[in-house]
């Protein structure tokens, strides 16, 4: 399944270029009250709301894709757990430029581990980057976003993939600087998803997808997920030794190199092979 969020909180099914809209299939979700849980509700429940989602499609009418307004794929994501420097160009290029390192010791992501961005970053491409410190350097980042599916508390690397409940594409959206990178990462609108939650069983191999972004039509990044220093697995499998992993957390697994400044009035078009294209306005 492709699935997307747009509009107002519309739950949509993408075929093709194409869009059906399966809100209707939220009703099976089970009720929740206060206190809520800390996962997101959707992606807890989405084997079984499979055959809801294919029974309000097919009394739907479909509308162009490029006519909705995408917002996040995942509405409440219980933490974002990103991956510093997992690609070794990256690592390098963040090493040889000042501009990127800040005198902050750039080292492999091994030594480093994982941060945390904020969950109130996140926006939908539709919803854009707004630049909120516009006299220090912002950066754009394309990466691959794995969605957690289910709960994965020090899951092994054998069990790791089935943990996953799809892919999108995720921009780690960063103010250059000294400060800690959970802070210059969790700017408002600083963690774009989208354009849809592809499910795992429609990607063939998450390790060997094309992706590339540009800005304003220039090439900047183009890579290839196989480089991943860490792969996603690998990443499961580090993150849930510290911490439980919940349905609809996020995974950022790293930027490739290429990454430089946007500005008010870019146009990032951001591609990951087998998931789609997403166009993001930058504000
Ligand atoms: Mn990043």
């Amino acid at each position: 399944m492709r699935l997307c969020r747009f509009a107002a909180d519309k739950l949509g099914l993408i075929e093709g270029d194409r869009v059906k809209d399966v809100s209707a299939a939220l009703d099976a979700l089970p009720a929740a009250r206060y206190p809520l849980p800390r996962h997101d509700l959707l992606i807890a429940h989405l084997s079984e709301l499979r055959a809801p989602i294919a029974a309000a499609a097919a009394r739907a009418k479909s509308m162009p894709l490029s006519d909705c307004a995408l917002l996040s794929p995942i509405a409440n994501p219980g933490k974002i757990i990103a991956a510093p420097v997992n690609y070794k160009k990256h690592l390098e290029e963040a090493r040889a430029d000042p501009a990127i390192h800040h005198q902050n010791q750039v080292a492999e992501i091994q030594r480093v581990g994982l941060f945390l961005k904020a969950t109130s970053a996140v926006v939908g491409p539709s919803e854009g980057i707004a630049i909120r410190h516009r006299d220090r350097r912002t950066d754009h980042e394309i990466e691959l976003a794995a969605v957690i599916g289910r709960q994965a508390d020090r899951v092994s690397r054998a069990q790791a993939l089935d943990h996953v409940a799809g892919y999108c594409i995720g921009l780690d959206i960063t103010v250059r600087g000294p400060e800690e990178r959970s802070l210059r990462k969790s700017i408002d609108s600083y963690a774009v998803l989208g354009p849809a939650l592809v499910t795992s069983d429609e990607i063939a191999d998450p390790a060997a997808l094309d992706l590339k972004l540009t800005v304003n039509g220039e090439l900047r990044q183009q890579a290839n997920t196989r480089d991943l220093i860490i792969d996603i697995a690998d990443l499961i499998v580090f993150a849930s030794s510290f911490y439980t992993l919940m349905p609809g957390d996020v995974l950022l697994t790293g930027t490739p190199e290429g990454v430089g400044p946007i500005k008010p009035g870019d146009l990032i078009e951001a591609s990951i092979a087998e998931i789609g294209t997403m166009q993001v306005k930058v504000r």
